[in-house]
């Protein structure tokens, strides 16, 4: 499961978990972003501090383990050649699957090499509030064989965003039980997101 993860939050656990029982996965692997292109106007938190809150977010957690894959390399990074990386590093008898939001399966077509991505895993994705069910006809249409590649999944609708987190944290609201305790402390330790 890629993203920029800043902060995790329970949204993205919850999806991991369906898909981790769901489809009876052996682990899921959280992949933070590095410098995520589509993403370049925004400040993002430094590397180091997401990847210590999702450490935090799923320590002691089996199954649940932190991929710094993204984060180690210099410059953007491409979901297509992270997936290849992550097949390397495993192995051939790998079957990967990456798991997003609906929000990022509408936004495939604009992703580097879609249908390379669709040829190396499997799509797995969950919905998400305030995003309509993906027109999956019209994604083949962009990406030809992506129906094939596609699992959707359900999952409990959860109206969580780091977007939103960052706002509350900046004017002073509550993020209890939006994100794991550790990451609530780690964001107030660290002061995130605050001005
Ligand atoms: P931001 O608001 O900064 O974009 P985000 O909450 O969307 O943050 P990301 O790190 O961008 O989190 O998302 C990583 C992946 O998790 C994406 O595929 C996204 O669609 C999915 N995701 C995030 N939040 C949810 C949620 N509440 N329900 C389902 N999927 C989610
Ligand atoms: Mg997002």
């Amino acid at each position: 499961m890629g993203g920029t993860f800043d902060p995790v939050h329970l949204g993205h656990l919850i999806a991991a978990e369906e898909a981790r029982w769901r489809l009876d996965l052996s682990r899921v692997l959280f992949v933070p972003a590095g410098q995520p292109w589509l993403k370049a106007s925004r400040a993002l938190s430094p590397a180091e501090d997401r990847r210590q809150m999702v450490r935090l977010a799923i320590a002691g957690r089996a199954g649940f383990e932190l991929s710094a894959v993204e984060m180690d390399r210099p410059g953007p990074t491409y979901t297509v050649e992270t997936v290849s990386r992550i097949q390397k590093e495993l192995g051939p008898q790998a079957e990967l699957f990456f798991i997003l939001g609906c929000d990022s399966l509408q936004a495939l077509p604009d992703w580097m090499a879609p249908e390379q991505l669709i040829a190396a895993c499997k799509l797995v994705a969950v919905p998400r509030a305030h995003c309509p069910q993906p027109d999956v006809a019209s994604l083949e249409a962009k990406i030809p064989g992506l129906s094939k590649s596609l699992i959707s999944i359900p999952m409990p609708l959860i109206d969580i965003s780091s977007t939103d987190i960052r706002r509350r944290v900046a004017a002073g609201e509550s993020i209890k039980y939006l994100v794991p305790e550790a990451v609530e402390r780690y964001i107030r330790e660290r002061r995130l997101y605050i001005g």
